[in-house]
């Protein structure tokens, strides 16, 4: 498998003049957008990693003439902190990025839906905004951005749990399908990206796909903002470009003892130490949103499997019986393991479970819960028996 050696870049907290990406973009047609950023290969970055254009060009095909771009800042995955960061630093971007979506798809209102703990972030955002909207009005753009406030429920983070919220209900994932770019916000045709990818966009109309394609790889192309967590030396935000091995990734951010890395958060793999050489970081590997938390020998795996597990169990929307029930008996189950009232045989069960979880789960929260779970049951079964 191709990988890259490891690269850092400066693109997502780069400051650029936005007015001349905006009158860019203003200047071309809708399908001239659209095609651009079909062609850079972006893909959205929140961790579930569909190709954006191909977003755009299915809202942009509806006829409906009332439609949204929703900006996903609801950044609650365990270990991800790189949103926050490119609101505080480059928050006109984001703006650039939603109102060239709105232009792309024919929508004129766009909603940040923003985590509850970033209200902090409200008033200037909102400050900046004000100036943002007079510029985009200026070049001739006539598209809102307002804000929404999410109340603290990592569920609200799944796109159609996210539209329940902002419209006033209990934050629960819908039905698929209909898929948001038919039937999304007030059951009109939505676009919803993450912050990241947002900035992504602008990113490419300013420097082009071409340019933008000679970083990465083939199947995930460009960089990526990472959020360094755990036992580092250096933890923080950085931008790198994909398709690096964690071999590589551990060399620069471990500190010389790292047995573990989870990647993707709560949500996501927890790799061991044996397959840092042959785990691309990208989507032909682990795809991440941008957690990446560096476990050394002092960790005990089984408390970071409790720890993952209480969080899925409180945080389940407790809609569909797999995923409330699944996540409570996979908490039970390993504490019963650890306590030795049930045989380290039971972990073969409840990795059944994992599994079944995975299928039968309404959303992507119940569906990835067996990730974290079956990659420290494979790897680290001894800390979880003993
Ligand atoms: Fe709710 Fe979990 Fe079912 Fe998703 S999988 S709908 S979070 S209960």
């Amino acid at each position: 498998m191709e990988t890259k050696k490891i690269s850092k870049v400066d693109l997502i907290f780069e400051h650029i003049d936005p007015r001349e990406v905006l009158t860019k973009a203003y200047g071309m047609t809708r399908d001239e957008i659209i095609d651009e950023i079909l062609e850079s290969g972006l893909k959205g970055r929140g961790g579930a990693g569909f190709p954006t254009g191909m977003k755009w060009k299915l809202c942009s095909e509806e006829k409906e003439k009332t439609k949204y771009i929703i900006c996903n800042a609801d950044e609650g995955e365990p270990g991800t902190f790189k949103d926050r960061e490119i609101l505080d630093r480059v928050a006109y971007k984001v703006y650039a990025g939603m109102t060239i979506a709105g232009k792309a798809v024919g929508a004129k209102k766009g909603i940040i839906y923003l985590r509850g703990e970033y209200k902090f972030l409200l008033p200037q955002l909102r400050m900046q905004l004000d100036g943002f909207l007079k510029m985009s009005n200026e070049i001739g753009y006539d598209f809102e951005i307002d804000f929404r406030l999410g109340s603290g429920a990592y569920i609200c983070g799944e796109e159609s749990a996210l539209f329940e919220s902002i419209e006033g209900k209990r934050g629960e994932p819908r039905n698929k399908p209909p898929y948001p770019t038919h039937s999304g916000l007030f059951g009109k045709p939505t676009v919803v990206n993450n912050v990241e990818t947002l900035v992504n966009s602008v990113i490419i109309l300013k420097y082009g796909s071409k340019k933008y394609k000679q970083m990465g790889t083939m199947f995930s192309t460009g960089a990526k903002v990472f959020s360094v967590s755990g036992d580092t030396p250096i933890p923080g935000i950085y931008e790198l470009e994909l398709g690096m091995s964690l071999l590589e990734f551990v060399k620069e951010f471990g500190d010389g003892d790292t047995k573990a890395v989870q990647v993707g958060g709560a949500a996501g793999f927890c790799v061991p130490r044996k397959l840092f050489a042959s785990t691309v970081i990208g989507f032909e590997g682990v795809p991440t949103g941008g957690s990446m938390k560096l476990f050394n020998s002092s960790r005990s795996m089984y408390n970071v499997l409790h720890n993952y597990l209480e969080f899925f169990t409180e945080e389940s929307c407790g809609q569909c019986t797999p995923c409330r029930v699944g996540c409570q008996q996979l908490l039970r189950g390993v504490e019963s393991v650890k306590k030795r009232e049930s045989k380290s045989t039971y972990l073969n069960e409840l990795v059944k479970l994992a599994d079944t979880m995975k299928i039968a789960s309404k959303c992507g929260l119940g569906q990835s819960v067996g990730n974290a779970f079956k990659s420290i049951v494979e790897n680290f079964r001894e800390e979880i028996i003993y």
